[in-house]
């Protein structure tokens, strides 16, 4: 049975796809900066490799190098010098020659094979090889990883803690960046308290705008924070306005629901074009996308639950774009749901999962605790969405799902 309101709901891919066709990146100013600062930061432009990875042929072995013919004649070979890492033998490898040579350090001319030194004996300079050996053992290639030229990563690539030792290993001292996205970001509500203050009747703690920022800045997001504003028309149209003339973007949570957002609406006619959605994505139904000015605004609903979940879903591939990074497409995984989840038909639902893998390794969901839009407990306890299409009901325990990990935003622990 399908919900009575799904006819009004817009799907969450279409209002995605209306978002990022509006969107353009904004960040046409780059900066050069270094790479102990690079970490987290979008490329603007990409990087080549000046040197071939790695730059000589070198051991994969502490051993001995030698002409893998030879050891056809002879199974003893004599000592003629060392090549060590930074320490190159000068020499080359004439007929029934060998040098030891350590992990890292240069393959000596003539050398076309390194035996590693567990199946060699060594009885002063001569050395007796034990093991079967052919032209090309333990040798790791010049360029056998990167080639001198090579893009090693695109414009628009996030830098990760793994590409600072990749560039470090190419010698890149400085990497070109776009600057970071600045982001105006309020809560709206005549309710809302900050935390550290007494709660008078009918009040609670601004929980929105704490976890949003927390998020915005471990994305290395400038977050331009303009606090708690009032339910009225001019604190509203002033907050928007200086969201729109020092940030790339804006985000409010709260009042976007229909009715109550009213003069919510009004305003943000007022000052530019913003559509208020219904989306059919649970939880998070109400959403509002548009623009004030240039600015993009984002409308959150206000239920904490459904402004991290519409924040995560929506706001980040819209970020992203505006950063000037690469689009990401969220993985999505199957596992096994251990108990019988409720749904109705007519919404997405992204329930609050915890998943383990059981003793035969298999990968199991189950809910993470009550599910209402409201109840952050069940969302700090997940560690995953389980992610129930639009059409579909109640899940049987036992049956197949889709999951989509936390990532290091919505969790600490990945
Ligand atoms: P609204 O979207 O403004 O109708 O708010 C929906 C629900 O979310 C109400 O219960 C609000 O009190 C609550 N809410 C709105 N903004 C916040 C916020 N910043 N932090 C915590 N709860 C909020
Ligand atoms: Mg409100």
């Amino acid at each position: 049975m399908t919900d009575c309101f799904s006819k009004d709901l817009l799907g969450v891919e279409q209002a995605m796809d209306y978002m990022l066709s509006a969107l353009s990146p904004v960040t046409t100013e780059s900066q050069n900066i270094t790479l102990e600062q690079a970490c987290g930061r979008i490329l603007s432009e990409p990087v080549r490799s000046d040197l071939a990875i790695p730059p000589f042929d070198n051991s994969a072995m502490d051993g001995y190098a030698l002409r893998a013919a030879d050891l056809k004649q002879n199974k003893t070979l004599r000592l003629i010098g060392r090549s060590f890492a930074g320490e190159p033998f000068e020499g080359s490898i004439e007929a029934g020659h060998t040098i030891r040579i350590m992990t890292g350090a240069v393959i000596p001319k003539g050398a076309d094979a390194v035996v590693m030194q567990e199946n060699c004996q060594a009885e002063a300079q001569n050395i007796t090889f034990n093991s079967a050996v052919k032209a090309g053992d333990n040798i790791r290639r010049c360029g056998e990883d990167i080639q001198s030229g090579d893009i090693v990563l695109p414009q628009g690539h996030k830098i990760s803690p793994v590409d600072i030792g990749l560039l470090a290993s190419l010698g890149v001292a400085e990497v070109s960046v776009y600057r970071p996205l600045r982001i105006a970001l309020f809560s709206s509500g005549d309710e809302l308290v900050l935390p550290g203050n007494p709660l008078k009747p009918g009040q609670i703690y601004d929980s929105n705008r704490a976890a949003l920022r927390a998020m915005l800045e471990k994305m290395d997001v400038e977050v331009i924070d303009l606090g708690l504003i009032a339910d009225d028309k001019h604190s509203l149209r002033e907050a928007m306005l200086q969201g729109a003339q020092t940030a790339d973007g804006i985000i409010s949570s709260g009042g976007v629901s229909v009715g109550e957002a009213d003069y919510t609406k009004e305003v943000l006619e007022q000052l530019g074009k913003v559509n208020f959605w219904k989306l059919a994505i649970k939880p998070g139904k109400p959403f509002a996308f548009g623009k004030i000015e240039d600015c993009p605004f984002f409308g959150l609903p206000g239920n904490p639950v459904s402004a991290l979940v519409t924040f995560h879903q929506l706001v980040l591939p819209a970020l992203a774009v505006l950063s000037g990074r690469m689009p990401q497409q969220a993985l999505r995984i199957t596992a096994i749901s251990s108990e019988k989840l409720k749904k109705r038909p007519g919404r997405m639902d992204l329930q609050r999962g915890f998943c383990w893998q059981d003793e035969n390794g298999s990968l199991m969901v189950r809910s993470s605790g009550k599910q209402g839009s409201s109840l952050l407990t069940s969302i700090s306890k997940a560690n995953c969405f389980i992610c129930l299409p639009r059409d579909s009901g109640d899940v049987e325990a036992g049956a197949n799902v889709q999951i989509q990990l936390f990532d290091g935003l919505l969790s600490s622990k990945s």
